[in-house]
């Protein structure tokens, strides 16, 4: 979005009428319903971007995903010394691998083993340690400013308490750390200017355990982690259950109504809406408009849900603690590979095999993700302090803003859409202002304010709360 036509000059205010807007700014479109403002464009990757993606190699997920699944089993309560089979061996894998790709990173990315012994509780009957391998690659300009990534590493028989047979979890979820760690290879070797944290964590199937402390660790820091996504159960597009394959799509769950949502903010929901504007919600949008393109081929279904039923992933850790947060996941699963002992019953194949993967689709997965977390991490920070002017009956809207830190800051844009559209419908550029009046009246429409940079990356949108 880089037509500046319609924003105001040296002012730090503006005024602006969205009929006048309307005359100034093309109108994509047929219907009068964008009259007002332009409709929202996608965001096309930049050329380093495309460079990026074409680096994420299938060949080399498909490599990582059969030696995930070699180890036998990577149930976290398996053995954690044995050099050849449990999930000590794959820590010690995982860990070897991230390190080599941060030693092409000039020292900006960095790899820990984040350790912790989980005291007993349901599904760990004895003290356990618990290791996620953390790679961190540190942004240039906003090194506090965070997007997380994970993928879980640890495995599962069809007993849960099962720790010694085979669990080769290449679907769920060698899948997702093949994501991960593609991702930190082929971005070790660039400058961000926010920070990349990619994860693979461990516990997950015992109940979160690893991105639990993972999560607590960044709260307990003050880190404001911007956005995270768990990649779990991404291996295909093929069910094999006899359904047609859809190999260029996956779903991305996100919530409504803010897990951590507090009384107060109830209560404006309550009174005015925003269930569907939440700060997830609002990632999910962003999710589609940087990462369906020609150069991911993929679709992205989101699902308004914080999960499928009776399941859940390491994003809900995030969720809990106040992050924006989602999860990918493939488009139908089989559950006659997950979850499962690796057997046949009345000729069916039971297990989580590497032979049911798909390299090509995690390659895919990987571009989505890698799209997501580069136009993030380039792009200014979301607003902050958004609020809409609640102090007077009026029929026009004026909305205030934290001014934003970053060095390359161009702008911003307030959006809005009809109350009951799903997604943005408008969009227009204010100027590089901390208050805009817009001529339309906050009663009728959603609205909320992104920011832009001078080469036209574009920030989540942040929805307002009421001044009062
Ligand atoms: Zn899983």
């Amino acid at each position: 979005m880089t037509d500046q036509r319609e924003r105001p000059t040296s002012s730090r205010r503006a005024f602006l009428s969205a009929s006048a807007a309307a005359a100034a700014t093309p109108v994509l479109g047929a219907g009068r319903a964008n009259a007002a403002g332009r409709g929202p464009r996608r965001q096309a990757p930049d050329r380093e971007l495309k460079a990026m993606l074409r680096e994420i190699d299938p060949h080399r997920i498909g490599t990582t995903v059969a030696r995930l699944a070699a180890f036998g089993t990577r149930h976290t309560l398996s053995a954690q010394d044995n050099p050849v089979r449990g999930i000590g061996a794959a820590r010690d894998w995982i860990f070897e691998r991230l390190s080599a790709y941060a030693a092409e990173s000039g020292g900006r990315m960095t790899v820990e083993l984040q350790s912790f012994v989980q005291p007993p509780a349901p599904r760990i009957p004895v003290p356990t340690r618990i290791t996620n391998v953390v790679a961190t690659l540190r942004g240039d300009a906003e090194p506090g400013r965070v997007y997380v990534v994970t993928g879980h590493y640890d495995s599962r028989a069809t007993d849960v308490m099962d720790a010694t047979s085979d669990a080769p979890g290449a679907d769920d979820d060698a899948s997702g750390v093949a994501v991960i760690m593609e991702l930190a290879r082929v971005m070790a070797t660039r400058h961000t200017e926010a920070t990349i944290v990619f994860a693979a964590v461990a516990g997950e199937e015992q109940g979160l355990y690893g991105s639990d402390h993972l999560a607590q660790q960044f709260r307990d820091a003050g880190a404001d982690v911007q956005a995270m996504f768990s990649n779990d159960i991404v291996g295909t597009g093929d069910a094999h259950d006899g359904t047609a394959a859809d190999p260029r799509t996956v779903r991305l769950f996100v919530e409504g109504v803010p897990t951590a949502e507090t009384a107060a903010e109830a209560n404006v929901r309550r009174s005015v809406g925003g269930e569907n504007d939440g700060p997830s919600r609002q990632l999910g949008r962003f999710v589609r408009d940087v990462a369906e393109n020609p150069q991911t081929g993929m679709k992205v279904r989101v699902v308004w849900r914080r999960d499928r039923y009776l399941r859940g992933s390491d994003h809900i850790s995030f969720l809990l603690r106040g992050y924006p947060a989602a999860r990918f996941t493939e488009p139908r699963e089989n559950f006659a590979h997950e979850h499962q002992d690796v057997r046949v019953e009345n000729g069916i194949q039971y297990g989580d095999l590497v032979e049911y993967c798909d390299f090509a689709y995690i390659a895919r997965v990987a571009r989505v993700n890698g799209a997501v977390l580069w136009s993030l991490a380039q792009a200014p920070g979301t607003p902050t302090g958004v609020v809409i002017d609640t102090t007077q009956l009026t029929n026009a809207t004026t909305l205030r803003w934290q001014p934003g830190t970053a060095a390359d800051l161009a702008g911003y844009e307030v959006v809005w859409r009809e109350t009951t559209a799903p997604d943005w419908t408008n969009a227009m550029a204010v100027g590089n202002v901390t208050t805009v009046t817009i001529d339309l009246s906050k009663d009728n429409v959603f609205f909320g304010v992104r920011a832009l940079d001078r080469s036209g990356h574009r920030s989540p949108v942040a929805a307002p709360r009421p001044s009062s």
